[in-house]
C-alpha cells in the first residue's frame, strides 16, 4: 500500500519487477511544485523523447528532496493474464540461488521469482499456520503469466531439480497459486512478529552473488546472536535481510543496528547497492556516501542546492 507520490519518491518495486520493471520505467512526465513555489512540468506523453536533461528520471527516487510531485503521467500496460506459481524446496540457500541463475540465464521470463529462507518460512508458519515445509533451507517461488504457464513452470521446475531442488510443486490453479503468494506476502509481517521489531535491509546484489549474500547474512546473524530472516526478489538480486530484535533491550538493539550495517557493507563488497527499492531516508545516510564516493556525493549535493537552496524539502534526508 502506498501513494503514487511516495511510490515515485522511492522508485518502488515489488514482486513482479523481474518481468515488468520498477516504477521508474513507467513515469513519463511529472508536474512538480518546486521549493520556491513554482510549478514545473517535466517529461512527455509520447513513447519517445530526448528534449534536454531527463528531469523526470531525476525526480523518481529523489525521496521528496527536490520538489513535490502533484501530477504524474504514467505508462500503462494491459492487465496480464492470471499467473501460475511453482514452489521449489532446496536443501541449501546456495542451491536455490544457483537455480535462480539457471532460470534467468536460460532466457525464461518469470513474472515473479522470489526466495524465502528457512527463518522466514518458519516465521510465516508460526504466524499463519500455513504448513509450509519446515525442513527446507530455502523456498523458491516462480510464476509465469505467459500463454502457456504450465509449460514454462515445467521447464523451470526441471532447472530447479538440476540445481538440486528436493521437491518441486507446481500449483494447479489460480487459487493454489494465490495461497503460495500469500506466504511470500506474509513474510515481513511474520518476521516482525518474531521479536516485535525489525530493521529491513534492502541490499541488491548482482544475481550471480546472491548465494554469497545469503551465506554472509547467516554468518552475520550468528556473529550478532540475532534472528535475521531473508526474503528476496531473487530474480532481481534484491534481498531483504530482516533483523528481528527487541527494541526494549538496549544491547539487542545495538547488535541489530551493527548487523544491519554489516549487511550493507557485505552488499557493497559483493558489487551491490545499499538499497534496491526502499531508498536512503535517514537510516542509510552514511551508507549513501560510502556507495557513491566523495565526487558522487558532491555532485548530488550540488543538484540538491539547485532545486532547494534553502534546504526546506525533506531536510536531513539522504545526505
Ligand atoms: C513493510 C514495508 C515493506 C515494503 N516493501 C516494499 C517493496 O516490496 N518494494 C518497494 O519498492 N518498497 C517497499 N517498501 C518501501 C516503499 O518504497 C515505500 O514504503 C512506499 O513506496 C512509499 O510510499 P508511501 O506512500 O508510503 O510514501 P511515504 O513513505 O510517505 O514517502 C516515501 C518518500 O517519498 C516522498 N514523497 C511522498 N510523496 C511525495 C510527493 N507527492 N512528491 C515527492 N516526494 C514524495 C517522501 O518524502 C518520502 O521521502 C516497503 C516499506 C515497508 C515499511
Amino acid at each position: 500500500m502506498c501513494t503514487i507520490g511516495g511510490n515515485i519518491g522511492t522508485a518502488s518495486g515489488g514482486l513482479c519487477c523481474v518481468k515488468y520493471g520498477v516504477t521508474a520505467e513507467y513515469v513519463l512526465g511529472l508536474d512538480v511544485v518546486l521549493a520556491d513555489g513554482r510549478l514545473m512540468s517535466t517529461g512527455r506523453r509520447t513513447a519517445k523523447g530526448v528534449a534536454g536533461y531527463d528531469l523526470t528520471r531525476l525526480f523518481v527516487g529523489s525521496e521528496g528532496s527536490l520538489g513535490v510531485v502533484v501530477r504524474a503521467t504514467l505508462a500503462l500496460k494491459p492487465q496480464p493474464p492470471q499467473q501460475l506459481v511453482l514452489a521449489a524446496e532446496f536443501a541449501s540457500a546456495a542451491a536455490a540461488c544457483d537455480a535462480v541463475c539457471r532460470i534467468m540465464a536460460g532466457g525464461h521470463v518469470p513474472s515473479l521469482l522470489e526466495l524465502m529462507d528457512r527463518t522466514t518460512v518458519r516465521a510465516v508458519n508460526e504466524l499463519t499456520r500455513m504448513g509450509l515445509p519446515e525442513t527446507t533451507e530455502a523456498l523458491l517461488l516462480a510464476a509465469f503469466d505467459t500463454p502457456d504457464p504450465a509449460a514454462d513452470l515445467a521447464a523451470v521446475g526441471a532447472l530447479c531439480e538440476a540445481a538440486g531442488a528436493t521437491q518441486v510443486v507446481p500449483a494447479e490453479d489460480a487459487a493454489e497459486s494465490e495461497l503460495l503468494l500469500q506466504a511470500r506476502r506474509s513474510s515481513l509481517v511474520a518476521l516482525e512478529a518474531v521479536k516485535g521489531t525489525t530493521m529491513i535491509d534492502d541490499v541488491c546484489v548482482p544475481r550471480s552473488r546472491l548465494g554469497d549474500m545469503l551465506e554472509g547474512v547467516e554468518r552475520i546473524a550468528q556473529k550478532y546472536r540475532l534472528t535475521i530472516g531473508v526474503c528476496a526478489h531473487a530474480g532481481d538480486g534484491n534481498t531483504h535481510p530482516t533483523v528481528c530484535f527487541d527494541a526494549a533491550d538496549p544491547d539487542e538493539a545495538r547488535r541489530a543496528r551493527e548487523s544491519f550495517d554489516e549487511i550493507m557493507a557485505l552488499g557493497l563488497e559483493l558489487g551491490g547497492t545499499i538499497t534496491g527499492e526502499h531508498g536512503v531516508g535517514v537510516l542509510k545516510k552514511e551508507w549513501l556516501a560510502r556507495e557513491l564516493g566523495p565526487v558522487g556525493v558532491e555532485m548530488q549535493r550540488r543538484i540538491k542546492q539547485v532545486f532547494d537552496p534553502l534546504g526546506i524539502l525533506n531536510p536531513g534526508k539522504l545526505f
